[in-house]
Parts: structure tokens; C-alpha cells; sequence
């Protein structure tokens, strides 16, 4: 029924099915793999309601993740605010990336620091937290917001021993961490106008806008990387579809020697400096 609404409404664009038992599970707070298993007599109206109201706002145009407030990456459940990002699944490869980095530099047990620079939901860090038992994480974000949900995040998955999220201006906060990973705002100013409905009008400008270049954050950062590095240690950069040339020349010009690493459609995705 509810797929039915949406489908009438997106076509083939989209999908209808999914985004319908993603809303209709958060909803009725079950797993959306066991709702054919629910007894659909059970929901209550003020749940009718609700349901009926997620449906209109995904019609409006509003992301799934916007209206539950919640997205998946790295098969953990990160909260969102209107401060982050929504966690994109190509932001995977920078996860895979530092997780082959500690397996070529002794292994996922040791025990050292990981910074995340605009960290937003902290998605990043949360994943590595889970994949590496030993790591103490910093994420910094210049919003205050963002960064109280990632610490909200930190809580409800268990990791708030072990981390720190903080309001900060890039790295001039940070003494020396082992691990730098970043996926600063990287769209060049100008072609905002034309990204996508859901994300210009959804996700948070700060954490888009990258100057006219889309280079100004790396520029900052690369700036401070050689202080912010501890003797060993290794940065990973998310960069935009046509930027790891421009980011890898970047760090190159400041001393360090680069690696690139490729998303599923084969586009580079994350440069890493050692
Ligand atoms: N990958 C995001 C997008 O396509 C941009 C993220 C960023 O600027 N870091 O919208």
C-alpha cells in the first residue's frame, strides 16, 4: 500500500519499496528485515498517523534518512541532525582504506589515535571504532550541533569510553594523532546550485561548500599535516570524483608520499599520505 504511494508518485526513479518499509519500521521502532513478520493489527492510529505523515514528506522530497533521522553505514545505525551530512556509502572506502593501512602496519589490535576533521555524525570514526578494538578517537566539527550528535551517537553505540567530539577549527586544535581521516565540505561553490534536490536542500552547506575550487579545506589541513602527524602515522582524504589528482599533487608538494584508493564505480575516492 504504502510502496503503492510512492511508487505513483517517483515512477521508476527511486525506490518505492525500500523507502516504504524503511519509514513504516521506524515507525512501529522494528527492524525493517522483520516487518513482514508484524502483526499489522497491532499498529495503533496514532502510528497510522505518523506512518501516513513520513509517506507525504518522502513524496515532498524529503530523504528517507532526513525523515527518520537515521542513517546505515557500516552495518551501524548513525543518528542524524540537520548539522551532518547524511553518511554516504562511498565514505566506505575511506573506512576500508585505514583498515588496510593497520593491517599492513601491524595489525587492528594496536592501540593508538585516530582524528576525524569535520566528523559530522561521526559515522567514520564510529565505524572504525567498531572494526578496531584498540583505537582512542578524536572527531572535531565546526559545529557545535554535529558534534553533539556524534557524541549522542558515541553513547548509544557503546563507544563513548574510548572517544571525544568536540566543537574545533580544523587541526590548529590538535596535538599529534597517529591516524587523520577527513571528509571535509569538497563541492566547488559554484555547482551547488546544481547538485541534487535532496542533498542541496537537505544536507548542511557548511559541510559541502569547499570555495571556489572545492580545495580550500585540504588546503588547510595539508598545511598543518606534517605538525598534526605523529613520526609513522598516516592521513586518509576523501575527495571529490575529479580531485584526487589536485589533493595527491597537494600533499606530494608538502613532503609526503601518496596512495590512491578507488570506490566501486572505479572513480578515486581517497587519497592516503604517509
Ligand atoms: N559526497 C558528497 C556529495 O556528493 C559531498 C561530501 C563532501 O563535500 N565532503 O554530495
Amino acid at each position: 500500500m504504502a510502496a503503492k504511494r510512492l511508487a505513483a508518485v517517483f515512477g521508476s526513479e527511486g525506490t518505492p519499496a525500500l523507502d516504504s518499509r524503511l519509514l513504516i519500521a521506524a515507525v512501529l521502532d522494528i527492524e525493517p528485515n522483520r516487518l513482514s513478520l508484524f502483526d499489522y493489527r497491532a499498529v495503533s492510529s496514532a502510528e497510522r498517523l505518523r506512518i501516513e505523515d513520513y509517506l507525504d514528506r518522502r513524496i515532498a522530497g524529503e530523504p528517507v534518512a532526513r525523515i527518520i533521522g537515521a542513517r546505515e553505514f557500516w552495518g551501524l545505525s548513525i543518528g542524524l541532525s540537520p548539522a551532518t551530512l547524511v553518511p554516504r556509502p562511498d565514505t566506505e572506502v575511506l573506512v576500508e582504506a585505514v583498515l588496510a593501512w593497520f593491517d599492513r602496519h601491524g595489525g587492528r589490535e594496536r592501540v593508538l589515535t585516530v582524528a576525524d576533521l569535520g566528523t559530522g555524525s561521526g559515522a567514520i570514526l564510529l565505524a572504525l571504532m567498531s572494526a578496531l578494538p584498540e583505537i582512542t578517537a578524536l572527531g572535531l566539527d565546526l559545529s557545535e550541533e554535529a558534534a553533539t550528535t556524534a557524541r549522542n551517537n558515541a553513547e548509544r553505540l557503546g563507544f563513548a569510553d574510548r572517544s571525544l567530539f568536540l566543537r574545533g577549527d580544523w587541526s590548529q586544535a590538535l596535538a599529534q594523532v597517529d591516524v587523520l581521516v577527513s571528509n571535509p565540505p569538497y563541492i566547488r561553490s559554484e555547482v551547488i546550485a546544481g547538485l541534487a534536490r535532496e542533498v542541496r536542500e537537505f544536507d548542511p552547506m557548511l559541510a559541502l561548500d569547499g570555495g571556489a575550487d572545492g580545495l580550500d579545506a585540504y588546503r588547510v589541513i595539508i598545511a598543518d599535516l606534517e605538525r598534526v602527524l605523529a613520526p609513522g602515522g598516516a592521513a586518509f582524504f576523501e575527495v571529490g570524483y575529479d580531485q584526487h589528482e589536485s589533493v595527491s599533487a597537494l600533499l606530494k608538494e608538502a613532503g609526503f608520499d601518496v596512495r590512491l584508493h578507488r570506490d566501486l564505480a572505479g572513480i578515486g575516492r581517497v587519497v592516503e599520505a604517509e
